[in-house]
């Protein structure tokens, strides 16, 4: 009999997972029920996102280190350099130091409407994500994730001085970079070349967004091309949560097994603090829980 497409994959994959910083009683219980869900997983490290120009400052360091105290996972803190004077960042790099975070996911942050789009560096701050991660390695022996756009970060000059910048983020001392999501395995793909054409050796790892809101995916695409077939694969579910989630797994899952027949086992999931798209499209990818194995064998 025929295995289906998805049946018969090793499981021989890594993952992580990306989470945002609660903001009420309640978010913060459906966090750590995903965060409980997911840690079976044995993930590499879980990230915590910062909110839009540092406004979540305060609850990104609770979370992050609320997750190094509390569970075996690595946390990752992203950190934006945007509005932030290089003494604020210090402070910020120090506190985690001593709260024993050793992973940060160094990000220059996007511009407040107030400055209409375009960046402006503090004026005594980093004045972009490379100058950020140079600043925090060396104050700190960070291990150190980047952000990578696969289709062109919207505000770069061109592709190619957008594959400079990424360059400039490994050499000044990253150790992988964080790709934007994307739809498409072959821009991926196209994207990792260009990358290995200019020398850049460090892990790219695809970060995997399930679509759970169609408007929500619009709304964040940037540059990200939102193909036909995935339009019409959502077509009518904007007001049925239910199919549309199950929809999401399997297109979700459809894209990371093209990931893997083309050689990449590290995948990054964008969770939105949900457990059960990641959990299912890992458990398609061959994943089964890994932690209880290692507390049994220890
Ligand atoms: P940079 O790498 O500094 O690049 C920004 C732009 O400037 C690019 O177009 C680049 O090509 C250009 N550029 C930089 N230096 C030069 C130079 N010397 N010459 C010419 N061009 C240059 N945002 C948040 O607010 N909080 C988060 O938690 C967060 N997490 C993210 C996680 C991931 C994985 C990704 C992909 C993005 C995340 N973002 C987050 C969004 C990010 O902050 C924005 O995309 C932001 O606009 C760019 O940040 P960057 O770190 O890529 O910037």
């Amino acid at each position: 009999a025929l295995a289906p497409a998805l049946g018969c994959l090793p499981g021989d994959i890594s993952v992580s997972f990306e989470f945002f910083p609660p903001k009420t009683e309640k978010m913060e219980e459906q966090l750590w029920d995903a965060i409980t869900q997911l840690a079976p997983l044995a993930p590499s490290f879980v990230s915590v996102t910062y909110g839009a120009g540092g406004s979540t400052r305060e609850r990104t360091h609770a979370t992050v280190a609320r997750l190094a105290a509390e569970t075996d996972l690595v946390p990752a803190a992203h950190l934006t350099c945007v509005g932030a004077s290089k003494g604020e960042i210090d402070e910020i790099a120090d506190q985690y130091w001593e709260a024993g975070v050793r992973h940060i996911v160094a990000l220059r942050g996007d511009p407040p409407p107030s400055q209409g789009g375009v960046f402006t560096p503090h004026p005594e701050g980093y004045a972009s994500a490379a100058d950020l991660v140079a600043g925090l390695k060396a104050r700190h022996d960070f291990d150190i994730s980047v952000a990578a756009y696969p289709e062109v970060h919207p505000e770069a000059a061109s592709a190619q001085s957008d594959l400079d910048n990424l360059k400039r983020k490994i050499d000044a001392g990253a150790n992988r970079a964080i790709t934007q999501f994307f739809f498409s395995a072959e821009a991926y793909f196209r994207f990792l070349d260009k990358t290995q054409a200019a020398g850049i050796t460090a892990p790219i790892l695809p970060g995997i967004m399930p679509v759970t809101s169609f408007a929500a995916i619009r709304r964040m695409s940037g540059n990200t091309e939102i193909p036909v077939w995935l339009e019409a694969m959502f077509e009518g579910l904007d007001e049925r949560p239910g199919p549309r989630a199950l929809v999401a797994a399997v297109a979700a899952a459809d894209l990371c097994r093209n990931l893997y027949e083309g050689g990449v086992r590290d995948f990054h999931f964008y969770t939105l603090n949900r457990a059960e798209q990641a959990y299912a499209i890992c458990q398609l990818l061959g994943l089964r829980p890994k932690l209880q194995e290692l507390r049994e064998s220890a």
